[in-house]
């Protein structure tokens, strides 16, 4: 079936990808621990390297650590002087993390903020915080909506906002749906659209990870 293809495809670009040990090592780390496998897959973690530094990001906030795999990709696009937040409200979890993120070296330059991170960017948001310079929407679905507005208040002109998994099968598309996990990406689009502030475009993806997608807005 096209999943094959699509497992296929993803398994022929992975050297171009190059995901290393350390990458690997934390996929491994976290399986080891019992953790969902619903992290970005390698080239997804790439794209968001990628994103950082043509951003040249130097602050970069992301929301849903899980074993920190994508933390990984994104810090290593940090300068030296750079900075990544990362919300996670799962103490396991971000106990994963926090080893991952020290055997890849990066202890130095990432924050694991344990607690929902609604109250995490709200407390950054009062702190008046330096804004992010990329900020990845990664963790609960249903409260897309609301770190989209937290997003945006902790941004610059120019910050990129990415949200994953806003395709979902294509169940984004049913008007109807009643899953919270729909409903929350649909709810966060309709803020998209009437923000005026914000150019966006959605991705559709395929691979190791099936069919969905990220939104991408830019903050003006
Ligand atoms: N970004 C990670 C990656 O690609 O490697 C995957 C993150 S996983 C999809 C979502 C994470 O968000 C889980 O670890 C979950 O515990 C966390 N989470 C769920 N609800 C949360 C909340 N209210 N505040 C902070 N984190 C939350």
């Amino acid at each position: 079936g096209p999943a094959a293809t699509w497992d296929a495809v993803d398994a022929y670009f992975g050297p171009l990808v190059g995901e290393d040990d350390v990458l690997a090592a934390a996929t491994t780390r976290a399986r080891a621990a019992g953790l969902p496998e619903i992290q970005v897959s390698p080239a997804q973690g790439r794209l968001l390297q990628l994103l950082a530094l043509t951003a040249g990001a130097r602050r970069v906030l992301e929301v849903g650590t899980l074993g920190g795999y994508s933390t990984i990709w994104l810090a290593r696009a940090l300068p030296s002087d750079g900075a990544l937040v990362t919300c996670e409200i799962d103490a396991a979890h971000a106990a994963v993390a926090r080893e991952s993120l020290a055997q890849a070296g990066l202890a130095g330059v990432v924050d694991i903020v344990l607690g929902p991170a609604a109250d995490t960017l709200r407390r950054l948001v009062d702190e008046g915080v330096e804004p992010f310079d990329l900020v990845f929407v990664d963790a609960d679905k249903p409260s897309n909506p609301v770190y989209l507005d937290l997003a945006v208040r902790l941004s610059r002109p120019g910050t990129l906002i990415v949200v994953d998994n806003t395709v979902r099968g294509g169940a984004v598309a049913d008007a109807a749906s009643t899953d919270p996990n729909v409903l929350g990406v649909r709810e966060m689009v309709d803020r998209v659209v009437a923000d005026p502030r914000l150019d966006a475009t959605a991705v559709q993806t395929v691979g190791s990870k099936g069919y969905d997608g990220f939104v991408l807005a830019r903050v003006r």
